[in-house]
């Protein structure tokens, strides 16, 4: 076991989720950027009014997410751009603390909080998220490795600190399909699958917690930054990986695309079995170009070639729109956008949302660049 919890799985201490073991609502200074004051009008994190709303929260080259399932809420990642000089991390608490506004019925709390991989672009932000709200599952691959993992070893020590069950999921313990509902503790209709956990891999974006989420309105997937290559430990890549065991159940309606729409994490194949009506990409600004410093625009994030497939095998449409995408590494093309392909670094914050007993996403974006 390399790099790895021994455990499998540790306490499913479910009981302990009783909200008398919740951490208490740590007080944090006022954001220095408001979400109420700078995301455009009618551009807000909350009204989304049916019973699914999936949140990709602007936080540069990095992700972020929440899956706001009215009754619950979960979230996906908890990252910042790792030149950031605290805008991001600004944002996204602010922006948590308006959902939350929103839905008081949720009482601050996130049912659960599923880190992809330790990466710090996944993990920046998880030790403000978990100290300023509730949070009632803290899941995670169990590495012990990796650049994000000063953060996610904070959280698991605040989680065992405050009682709040961890679960660091091995593709050989739980993984491959599993339910976390029950788990969860979730009543709701709908569905929480794992379709991976950390398998071990030399490069740690093929130990991607890949995260199935099914509503009768539509289905969510989220794949973290999967990638098509396998390396020296995996012989497979993430993506080959989910396509062997899961074929075409990996059907999503809204996906959120892996790995940054980096080259290596979008195939032709791959996004033929997804088949979404809506693609959204979490990146960076490309106009952030630090020499020196790892930007979308170094990453070469979004690369124009994943997108081409996204844009192929994507069936919604957006309003037109001009957007950069990258042929290579630092250089920019502008091309119109006219599928329901998205970006954090073109949209700032994506809302999908779902009325209900509708079963067509609408998609509303904030429409603002974080100034850097
Ligand atoms: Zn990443």
């Amino acid at each position: 076991m390399k790099g790895r919890n021994s455990l499998a799985v540790l306490p499913l201490a479910l009981g302990l989720a009783d909200s008398a073991l919740r951490p208490t609502m740590h007080t944090e200074p006022t954001p220095t950027v408001s979400a109420a004051t700078v995301r455009a009008p009618g551009a807000r994190t909350g009204g989304a009014t049916g019973p699914v709303g999936i949140h990709y929260i602007n936080v540069g080259q990095a992700a972020a997410a929440i899956v706001d399932l009215q009754g619950a809420a979960i979230m996906i990642d908890a990252g910042g751009e790792t030149t950031e000089n605290g805008e991001y991390s600004d944002h996204l608490i602010a922006y948590l603390k308006q959902f939350f506004q929103d839905r008081p019925q949720l009482h601050n709390t996130l049912d659960a909080i599923i880190i992809s991989h330790p990466h710090v672009d996944h993990t920046k932000n998880l030790g403000l998220v978990v100290q300023t709200f509730n949070v009632n599952n803290l899941i995670d691959g169990g590495d012990d490795t990796g650049s994000g993992i000063p953060q996610l070893k904070k959280a698991r020590q605040f989680a065992q600190d405050h009682g709040i069950p961890h679960m660091a999921v091995s593709d050989t313990g739980i993984g491959k399909g599993q339910s976390i509902k029950s788990t969860l503790g979730l009543t709701g209709p709908a569905d929480v699958v794992l379709l991976s956990g950390s398998r071990d891999c030399d490069n740690q974006n093929n130990n991607s917690l890949a995260v199935r989420i099914a509503t009768p309105e539509g289905t969510i997937l989220f794949t973290g930054d999967s990638e098509e290559d396998g390396d020296q430990t995996c012989a497979s890549g993430m993506l080959a990986f989910l396509q062997e065991h899961f074929g075409s159940n990996l059907q999503a309606d809204v996906y959120h695309v892996a790995h940054h729409g980096s080259f290596n994490g979008t195939t032709d194949e791959f996004m033929k079995l997804v088949t979404p009506k809506v693609s959204v990409i979490s990146a960076g600004n490309p106009a952030t170009q630090t020499p020196g410093a790892f930007h979308a625009f170094q990453f070469g994030h979004p690369r124009e070639v994943a997108v081409n497939a996204i844009v192929q095998n994507t069936s919604g449409i957006r309003d037109k729109k001009s957007v950069t995408i990258l042929p290579k590494v630092k250089t920019l093309k502008t091309i119109v956008m006219t599928k329901a392909v998205y970006c954090t670094c073109w949209d700032g914050d994506v809302i999908v949302s779902y009325s209900a007993n509708n079963n067509t996403p609408s998609v509303r974006t904030s429409g603002f660049q974080i100034a850097h």
